[in-house]
């Protein structure tokens, strides 16, 4: 996650305000009196007489039991042990989380940017978890913590937001988060303990960040190929470079752990780079044909990410109103930078299509390079990845 946000900010989506807007499929629970944060309880929607029962059992093996959910496959995929909200001290949240009768499409993988610590134990997760909601709701001013799930450097698993387990083990509602806008109720987010920029997750954050995608698929009939990074959609470092590149890994294992085999195509996303400063080379080098083309960068396009050209992306966001104007160029602001293009033509916009041809050793460039195929000219080949957004309503709070 690592971007702190103001309560009332200017986004391309409008003004984010507070309280309860009324959305398609939404279902506004009522708070339940004095209880602690564990004990309340959504409300069970019409016609459901499972949901309530399935998110308080517990199986024999102390995990949490799966009801009839979307994947129908239950013996195939082992629950982890999430620890609910009451379990690691959670707070109440300030007003209840809104539930959305619909199933989230893909999850996104977040790491916390906090210290890679060397303590496993599972006080050190609880604490972990408490600081981000602590984080999230006074700095942030949110309702709760953003992300759904939390993982330690311990591979403790635990529930983020409020009732984000129940829902999850009824397979059929989401609970919406603020943990990217655009992916609040669409995607289940998923923050990570520590840093990974520069080192690797431990082996047990691995595996059940692995054992929770692959219960977060089958509950809601996710594909497996459907995870992504923060990056993918937003202009940040996160999940970092090291966990960001082990998602084609992170695809293939889940999709094994639910019986299911993945083509390259589908483990390997064609996503939009991160750039950043101090970065070379030809992709730079487009980019800033394509911020020429914008009107917002000067003079040559060397190739060189320089504070030159971090000025004109951050004007760039600026006057798109990015949620992240901060000089990155990430998944935000690169559908809205590389704008289709005829091959051929003359101009920046073109130019850096000539670029990425030649870096990349392509024969051919289609007649329009739209963002499939910008994506293919910028990324390491397999699908796009796919643009959609949340529906109007979603607080991102
Ligand atoms: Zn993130």
């Amino acid at each position: 996650m690592s971007d702190a946000r103001g309560l009332l900010r200017v986004t391309r989506r409008g003004v984010l305000t507070t309280g309860l807007a009324a959305g398609a499929g939404l279902v506004v629970p009522a708070f339940a009196g004095r209880a602690a944060a564990g004990e309340l309880e959504p409300p069970t929607p019409p016609g459901s007489a499972t949901r309530a029962g399935s998110a308080a059992r517990t199986g024999a093996d102390g995990v949490p039991g799966p009801a009839a959910g979307a994947g129908g496959r239950a013996e195939a995929v082992r629950a982890p042990y999430i620890a609910r909200c009451f379990e690691w001290g959670a707070r109440k949240p300030k007003f209840p989380p809104k539930i959305w009768d619909r199933r989230p499409i893909r999850i996104l993988v977040h790491h916390t940017a906090g210290p890679n610590t060397g303590d496993f134990s599972v006080g050190q997760a609880h604490r972990m978890a408490r600081g981000i909601q602590n984080f999230h709701m006074d700095r942030n001013g949110w309702l709760d913590s953003g992300q759904h799930f939390t993982i330690s450097r311990g591979g403790h698993i635990m529930e983020g937001r409020l009732w984000s387990l129940g829902e999850l083990n009824g397979g059929r509602r989401v609970v919406e988060g603020a943990h990217s806008p655009g992916q609040n109720v669409i995607a289940i987010g998923i923050e990570n303990e520590g840093t990974y920029t520069g080192v690797d997750p431990t082996p047990a954050l691995w595996n059940s960040l692995r054992a929770t995608c692959a219960y977060i698929c089958h509950r809601y009939g996710i594909a497996p190929s459907e995870l992504y990074g923060h990056r993918d959609y937003r202009n940040t470092l996160c999940p970092g470079d090291r966990l960001y590149g082990m998602l084609p890994r992170l695809r293939t294992e889940v999709a094994g752990l639910l019986n299911r085999r993945l083509s390259r195509s589908e483990a390997v996303k064609a996503s939009w780079p991160l750039l950043r400063e101090g970065d070379t080379g030809p992709l730079v080098q487009a980019a800033q044909y394509l911020l020429r083309d914008a009107g917002t960068l000067r003079g040559n396009a060397d190739g060189r990410f320089d504070e030159r050209t971090v000025t004109a992306v951050t004007e760039f966001q600026t006057a798109h109103r990015a949620d992240d104007a901060n000089g990155l160029l990430g998944g935000e602001s690169w559908p809205e930078l590389a704008r289709t293009v005829q091959a051929g033509r003359e101009g920046d916009a073109a130019r850096a299509v000539e670029v990425l041809a030649r870096y990349r050793k392509t024969e051919s460039v289609p007649d329009v390079v739209d963002h499939p195929a910008w994506q293919r000219l910028l990324g390491t080949a397999g699908s796009p990845v796919p643009a959609a957004e949340d529906p109007p309503g979603v607080l991102d709070r």
